[in-house]
C-alpha cells in the first residue's frame, strides 16, 4: 500500500515573516496534535530557497517535509544564480521539484536536463518530485500519451532503480487555471505513467512508485481524485498558500490510508 502525499507548492510566495502563523495554523487545523495524521499521509511543502532553514525548524518535529522548488544538477561551478545539491542537503530540504512546467514553459528547463537533476539528486540521497504532463494543444492534439512517454522515458532511461522519486502529473492547462483534470482524465495518465514505470524498472518499482496529481486541485475535489486507484496523492499550488484549506486536504487525504 502506497502511503498518500501531499505536496504544497508555494511557487514564488511568502516571507520568512509569513512562515509562524501559517505553520501555527496548519498544525493545528491539520491535527498534528494526535500522531494520526503524519502516520497516515506524508506532507512536503516545496518553499522558495529562503524559506527552507526556517520552515524545517518550525516542521520537523511533525515530520513534515521541506523541499526546494527546483536545483542545478552539478555539485558547484560558475552558475551565477544557481543552488546545488549540497547548499540544499545543508538546508536540511528532503526533496526537490523537478522539471515543474513553469519551469520548462519559461526557463526552457528540456527533458534532459530534467533527467540530469533526478538523477543527481538520487545520487545524493534526496528526493526527486518529478513534474510530467501535457499542454492543452498537445490534448486536444491527441498527443497527451507521447508526451508522458517522452517526458517520463527521458528519466527512466537515466536510471537503474526509482529510490525515492516521485512523479507528479500535471496538465499544464490545469495549473492556476482553476480548470481541473477528471478524475477518469488523471486516472488514465497514472496508469500510463505507472505503466511506463514498470516497462523501464520492473513491476515491483511500478507498484512502489507514488504518482500525484496536480493542477488547480483543492479541498472540494482532492476526495474525488485520491478516490481513483494510480492517484497516491496531490501536488497542490495555489490551495496551498492557505493553512486551513490545505490543512482541510490534509485530512482528507489521511481518510485514505
Ligand atoms: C502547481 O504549481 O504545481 C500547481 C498544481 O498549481 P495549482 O494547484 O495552483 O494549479
Amino acid at each position: 500500500m502506497r502511503k498518500r502525499l501531499l505536496a504544497g507548492n508555494w511557487k514564488m510566495h511568502k516571507t520568512n515573516a509569513e512562515l509562524d502563523d501559517y505553520f501555527q495554523t496548519f498544525v493545528m487545523e491539520a491535527g498534528y496534535q494526535t500522531r494520526e495524521v503524519a502516520e497516515s499521509v506524508d506532507v512536503v511543502f516545496a518553499v522558495p530557497y529562503t524559506l527552507i532553514e526556517k520552515a524545517v525548524a518550525l516542521t520537523a518535529r511533525h515530520h513534515i517535509a521541506i523541499a526546494a522548488q527546483n536545483v542545478h544538477q552539478k555539485n558547484a561551478g560558475a552558475f551565477t544564480g544557481e543552488v546545488s545539491i549540497p547548499m540544499l542537503k545543508e538546508s536540511r530540504a528532503a526533496a526537490v521539484l523537478v522539471g515543474h512546467s513553469e519551469r520548462r514553459q519559461h526557463y526552457g528547463e528540456t527533458d534532459a536536463a530534467v533527467a540530469e537533476k533526478t538523477r543527481a539528486l538520487l545520487d545524493a540521497g534526496m528526493a526527486p518530485i518529478v513534474c510530467v504532463g501535457e499542454t492543452l494543444d498537445e490534448r486536444e492534439a491527441d498527443q497527451t500519451n507521447a508526451v508522458l512517454r517522452k517526458q517520463m522515458n527521458a528519466v527512466l532511461s537515466v536510471l537503474d532503480a526509482p529510490g525515492d522519486m516521485i512523479v507528479a502529473y500535471e496538465p499544464v492547462w490545469a495549473i492556476g487555471t482553476g480548470l481541473t483534470a477528471t478524475p477518469e482524465q488523471a486516472q488514465d495518465a497514472h496508469a500510463q505513467i505507472r505503466g511506463l514505470v514498470g516497462a523501464r524498472l520492473g513491476e515491483q518499482a511500478a507498484s512502489k512508485i507514488r504518482i500525484l496529481y496536480g493542477g488547480s486541485a483543492k479541498p472540494d475535489n482532492i476526495g474525488e481524485l485520491l478516490a481513483q486507484p494510480d492517484i497516491d496523492g496531490g501536488l497542490v499550488g495555489g490551495a496551498s498558500l492557505d493553512p486551513v484549506g490545505f490543512a482541510a486536504m490534509v485530512r482528507t487525504s489521511a481518510r485514505f490510508d
